[in-house]
């Protein structure tokens, strides 16, 4: 398929969407979303706060009520909406990648807002699939009891969403909590409200009934803050900052609600002196810098046994320096803009602790143009383990090279973070891959490639990475009670 990008995509939703309604915000503040590219202002959107969780929080309630349209629906028909929404996602893929690229700055083509709007459409239809086989067991407990377990929706999810893939992150939550069958009110980053709305439009368009779904587009501390606080939300599932995370985890702890987290990272990725170099240099760049390097399992730390390091460091400075950075919108571009000033400015800070703490920057190492908030993709080699570039998630296209000569070290230094998000290593030695996937504490562990994320497969993180998994099966056990209910078969009388 020819995917041509609409550089001006209309913008067609603003409001907060609040079942099945487009409506101002209660107190009728808005707040602008702008273009990375160019820092200047796309529209404004209707700003949530915690009088329109509260409506919003409600709406869901009402919606997951017993007897509701939406519960006594079967969960066929449950699995069918979820189809339809992937079926719109595909027929709307080019606008809908055009309104992302505007609003985000990752790149139209096919590795960024293309790939990850089909990528969502995936995502909608596996779980769709889902729908209809979420079941319990009959159970052979002791006693004269017929007991089984029934997996019911947990009800009124509160999902709070990051701005790094916003359409990707709308969809990973949305989809395993509706084929669970519970109700979600969605706050998506304030530096990304578009798309997400627009998946609100289809998510109407498919069926839902009202009240399903609710789109919610504000800030942290306020909309944010409001929903993990509220007692009629049973659920909260969290993407975003370490930080943020434990205050929601805090938040949510007041009434014991459900709670997944996905947090950050500082992935180890592993080269053994067995590999051909040239394939692997090109895929751990693509590890460290695919969508700016804003991306929470990006391979940051890339491990390179002492003896192709200085090869590898050549080869890499070499790819960075032909990477190319600019209009997300043209074809080949591969690096648009760090999502805003505020980003650009703490990546730009790291780079210079690096530089001060004696890392050799061998490629970039500093802002690109002086419109938008684009970074030069950046490399660094002889760096050392107590580097602050070396510990502290840059949320960057800047890549750390460091040298290494045995699996048993390079376990203990790969594992010497508090983060656990994922690991990568590359070697044609079974065994060598096999004891690393083994040692190394990450959810996820990939062998000779990166980013291998389907959604079939569960995605979630160790340590302070995360809590809980999100896609897959395991996805769905987050989204889910388990009530045993037993019946006494003696057929007593009361
Ligand atoms: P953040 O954690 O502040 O924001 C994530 C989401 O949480 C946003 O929707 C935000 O509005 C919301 N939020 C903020 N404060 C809140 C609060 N008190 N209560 C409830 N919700 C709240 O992330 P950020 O400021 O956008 O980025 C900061 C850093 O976080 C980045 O530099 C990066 O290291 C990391 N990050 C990680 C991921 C990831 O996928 N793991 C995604 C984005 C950012």
């Amino acid at each position: 398929m020819d995917f041509k990008p609409v550089r001006q995509p209309e913008i067609k939703y603003t409001k907060l969407f609040i079942n099945n309604e487009f409506v101002d915000s209660v107190s009728g503040k808005t707040f602008p979303t702008l273009n990375p590219a160019t820092g200047e202002k796309i529209c404004d959107v209707q700003e949530a706060d915690k009088a329109d969780v509260d409506k919003a929080v409600a709406a869901a309630k009402k919606a997951f009520e017993l007897g509701s349209p939406y519960r006594t629906m079967d969960a066929s028909a449950r699995g069918r909406l979820l189809g339809k929404v992937a079926d719109l996602l595909e027929r709307d893929v080019n606008y809908i990648a055009s309104l992302e690229t505007l609003d985000n700055g990752k790149a139209f083509a096919l590795n960024g807002s293309i790939g990850d709007t089909f990528f969502c459409a995936n995502v909608f239809r596996y779980y769709a699939g889902w729908s209809d086989k979420i079941q319990g067991k009959t159970i052979p407990v002791d006693g004269s009891f017929f007991a089984f377990t029934r997996h019911e929706p947990v009800g009124v999810c509160g999902q709070i969403i990051p701005w790094n893939y916003p359409l990707l992150m709308a969809t990973w939550k949305i989809a395993p909590a509706i084929a669970a069958g519970n109700v979600v009110v969605m706050k998506t980053a304030e530096q990304t409200p578009l798309s997400a709305l627009y998946l609100a439009s289809l998510i109407k368009e498919a069926g839902f009934p009202p009240g399903v779904v609710n789109i919610l587009s504000g800030y942290g501390p306020t909309a944010g803050a409001a929903l993990s606080n509220h007692p009629d939300v049973n659920k909260v599932a969290f993407t975003g900052s370490t930080e943020i995370g434990k205050i929601v985890m805090a938040a949510a702890s007041k009434d014991v609600k459900r709670v997944t987290l996905e947090l950050g990272g500082k992935s180890p990725l592993v080269v053994f002196d067995d590999v051909d170099v040239d394939s692997v240099v090109a895929q751990a760049q693509e590890a460290c810098m695919t969508n700016m390097g804003q991306c929470c399992c990006a391979g940051t730390r890339t491990f390179v046994h002492e003896n192709i390091y200085d090869e590898f460091v050549t080869k890499s400075r070499e790819l960075a320096l032909k990477r190319k950075t600019g209009d997300p919108f043209e074809s080949t571009t591969i690096n648009g803009p760090q999502i805003d000033d505020e980003q650009m400015n703490k990546i730009l800070d790291l780079i210079e602790s690096g530089k001060k703490e004696g890392a050799k920057c061998e490629a970039g190492g500093e802002r690109h143009g002086d419109k938008g908030y684009f970074i030069k993709p950046t490399v660094f080699s002889d760096v050392q383990d107590n580097m602050r570039i070396a510990k502290e998630e840059i949320f960057g296209p800047v890549q750390q090279i460091f040298k290494f000569k045995t699996l048993e070290e390079v376990l203990e230094r790969a594992n010497d973070t508090s983060y656990g998000l994922a690991a990568a290593v590359f070697t044609t030695d079974i065994n060598k891959a096999l004891l690393f996937s083994q040692g190394i504490k990450a959810g996820s562990c990939w062998v000779n490639c990166y980013l291998a994320i389907s959604p079939q497969g569960p995605f979630g993180g160790f340590k302070m990475s995360g809590l809980g998994r999100e896609l897959g099966e395991y996805g769905l056990q987050n989204y889910i009670e388990v009530k045993n209910v037993s019946i006494d078969t003696t057929f007593r009388r009361f």
